[in-house]
């Protein structure tokens, strides 16, 4: 246990992460690869708390484009986040690791509704925690309701884990061969540079807040256990006393 760099984690996965080579839905296949990897970090005794994002079904930003009222069209991206969520319960109950899906919108017949103190309970007794229904505010995003439940269940830090990128780039290095990586970086520098790390209002909690992230890549089997042991990949970012 002693061996780990974090003891309790927020683990922010998009709803991307669990779609597969489709880009959209749910693979099965997916979800059961990114528990296996959970459930070795679950054997280190790490308390794992994650949040599931809901792009990989609905985006609110898309349905409002398309002419629907905004605050509607995210509580449907809310909802979908709790179908994420309910996949990635399953996956882990198969892999015998014990878990509780809580809400941020009352749905009592799925799962628990959120208690910050219930679900630091369950993380001291070692279950992974998984938070559904984002913020339950529309305008909000899943990066925002990481870094809050992060504070909140004061967590060691948050992984925001990325799709075939490995860390934070000085430009998108997909079209620009020159884009350097960085090491380290800090939420202001985050912020100042608008790097696509989390969107501004999660980066401002993270900083006011003092939580650090770390930046992976989710595709390359064994990262998230890596990362959690504090060995160096992707980019950390954090204030400039952490
Ligand atoms: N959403 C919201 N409030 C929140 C979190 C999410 O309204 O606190 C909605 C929003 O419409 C968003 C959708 O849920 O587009 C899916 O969440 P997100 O885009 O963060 O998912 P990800 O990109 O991580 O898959």
């Amino acid at each position: 246990m002693s061996k780990t760099k974090y003891q309790r984690i927020v683990l922010k996965l998009s709803g991307e992460a669990l779609a597969g080579e489709k880009g959209y839905g749910i693979d099965p296949q997916t979800v059961q690869a990114v528990c296996q990897e959970l459930k070795e970090v679950h054997e280190l005794g790490v308390e794992i708390a994650i949040v599931v994002g809901g792009g990989n079904i609905w985006r609110g930003s898309i349905g409002s484009q398309m002419g629907m009222d905004r605050a509607q069209a995210d509580y449907m991206g809310m909802l979908a986040t709790v179908m994420n969520a309910l996949s990635l319960q399953d996956s882990l109950e198969n892999l015998g690791v014990p878990s509780r899906v809580q809400t941020s919108i009352e749905m009592r017949a799925v799962a628990e509704p959120y208690i910050r103190r219930k679900a630091i309970r369950h993380l001291e007794k070692q279950r992974v925690v998984i938070f559904a229904g984002g913020t339950g505010n529309p305008y909000f995003t899943t990066d925002t309701t990481a870094a809050l439940r992060a504070a909140e269940i004061e967590a060691d830090v948050i992984l925001m884990a990325k799709n075939n990128v490995d860390g934070v780039y000085s430009a998108d290095p997909k079209l620009d061969q020159s884009a350097k990586k960085f090491e380290h970086l800090t939420h202001l520098d985050v912020i100042q540079k608008g790097l696509k790390v989390m969107d501004s209002t999660a980066s401002s909690l993270s900083m006011d807040n003092d939580i650090p992230l770390v930046v992976f890549n989710l595709n390359q089997p064994g990262n998230i256990k890596k990362v959690v042991l504090g060995q160096n990949i992707g980019t950390t970012v954090g204030n400039a006393n952490n």
